[in-house]
C-alpha cells in the first residue's frame, strides 16, 4: 500500500564503489538506498519481492553493462514497470538517445551536479508513486474497499498458468447475498450498502493466505481464489465464510430463511487430471451456487 508513509526505494547500480557511495550519500536522506555493483546483482534485486521504486543505472560495467540489465528488465512484465535512469560517462546524443530508447525514463550525464541528481529523482519517483496509487485504485472496489472485478479478472488468468506450470490446483468460490434485494428495499440502500462492506469485510478477515484473492464480482456477489488447495480444504473454506457471514449476525427481518444475512456459496475444484478451462471453472461455480440457493441457501454446495 502507497501512503504517506511509505518510503520509496531507490536501487543504484555502478560498478565502482566510490560513485556508488556519492549517490547512496546523497540520497539516504529520504529513500530507502540498494546497492548492486554489478549488472548480475541488479537484476536480482530488481526481481525480488520488494521491487525498487527507481533505478540509477551506471552503463559501462564489466561483464554485462547497463544497457544489458535495461534490456532485461524492461523485457518482463514483472519488472518492466520500475523506471531506470542511466548515469554515464557516455556523454554523446548518440548515447543518450540509445540509452532512452531502450526505455530508460531519462539519462544522467557523469560528472552529474548532485543537486540536479536529487531534484530528478524526486521528480520522478513522484510520478512513479503517482501511477501505482492509481494503479492501486483502479483494481479496488470504491464502495467495500477490496479488491474488484477487473483485479480478479487479471488474478484468475495469472493463477491459472502457475497452476497449470506448477503442477498445482486451484478452486473457486463464488458467494452471493441471500435475500438482498428485500434487504435494500425495507432498509434502504445506504443500510445495504453497509451490509455489503460488512460480508466483504468478513470475507476477507477469512481468507488468510496472502496467494488467495477475495474479490467483489459484481452487485452483492463476491468470488474467491483459493491457489493450491486440497479438495477439502477447499470445502472448509467455503463452509467458513458461510459461518463468518453468518456469524456477524447482521439483522435480516426480511430474510425467508434467517433472522439476519446469510450467503449462499458454490465451489468448482480444478487439479491437473480435470480440463476444465478458466471459463468453465466460473460456470461450475456458479452453478454450484445456484444449487445453494436452491437447496435453502445460507450454505454452500460442491460437486466433488
Ligand atoms: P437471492 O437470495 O436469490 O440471491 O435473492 P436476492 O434478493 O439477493 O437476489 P437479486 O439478484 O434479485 O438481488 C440482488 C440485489 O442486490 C439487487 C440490489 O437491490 C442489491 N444490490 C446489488 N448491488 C448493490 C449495491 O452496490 N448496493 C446495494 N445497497 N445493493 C445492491
Ligand atoms: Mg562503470
Ligand atoms: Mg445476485
Ligand atoms: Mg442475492
Amino acid at each position: 500500500m502507497i501512503d504517506e508513509t511509505y518510503v520509496p526505494t531507490i536501487l543504484v547500480v555502478d560498478d565502482m564503489a566510490a560513485n556508488i557511495a556519492i549517490l547512496s550519500d546523497l540520497l539516504k536522506e529520504n529513500y530507502k538506498v540498494k546497492i548492486a555493483n554489478s549488472g548480475k546483482r541488479a537484476l536480482e534485486l530488481a526481481r525480488a519481492k520488494e521491487k525498487p521504486d527507481l533505478i540509477l543505472l551506471d552503463i559501462e560495467m564489466p561483464r554485462m553493462s547497463g544497457y544489458d540489465v535495461c534490456q532485461e528488465l524492461k523485457a518482463s512484465s514483472n519488472t518492466k514497470d520500475i523506471p531506470i535512469i542511466f548515469v554515464s560517462a557516455k556523454t554523446s546524443a548518440n548515447d543518450e538517445e540509445y540509452g532512452l530508447n531502450l526505455g530508460a525514463i531519462d539519462y544522467i550525464k557523469k560528472p552529474f551536479h548532485p543537486a540536479i541528481v536529487k531534484i530528478r529523482v524526486k521528480n520522478h519517483i513522484e510520478l512513479k508513486l503517482k501511477s501505482a496509487k492509481l494503479e492501486e485504485l483502479s483494481m479496488c472496489d470504491s464502495l467495500t474497499g477490496i479488491s474488484n472485478r477487473r483485479f480478479f479478472e487479471e488474478a484468475l488468468e495469472k493463477k491459472y498458468k502457475e497452476m497449470q506450470r506448477d503442477n498445482g490446483t486451484l478452486a473457486l468460490i463464488m458467494v452471493d447475498i441471500d435475500f438482498f434485494k428485500p434487504y435494500n428495499d425495507n432498509y434502504g440502500h445506504w443500510q445495504g450498502d453497509e451490509a455489503l462492506t460488512k460480508v466483504a469485510r468478513a470475507l476477507k478477515k477469512t481468507i488468510k493466505r496472502p496467494t488467495d484473492v477475495v474479490a467483489r464480482y459484481g452487485g452483492e456477489e463476491f468470488v474467491i481464489i483459493l491457489k493450491n488447495p486440497d479438495k477439502e480444504g477447499a470445502k472448509k473454506m467455503a463452509n467458513s465464510l458461510v459461518e463468518a457471514v453468518r456469524e456477524l449476525q447482521l439483522e435480516h427481518k426480511f430474510s425467508s430463511i434467517a433472522k439476519h444475512v446469510t450467503i449462499s456459496a458454490g465451489v468448482a475444484f480444478k487439479e491437473k487430471e480435470s480440463l476444465l478451462s478458466k471459463e468453465e471453472l466460473l460456470k461450475e461455480a456458479d452453478e454450484q451456487l445456484y444449487r445453494a440457493k436452491e437447496s435453502g441457501r445460507d450454505r454452500y454446495c460442491a460437486a466433488f
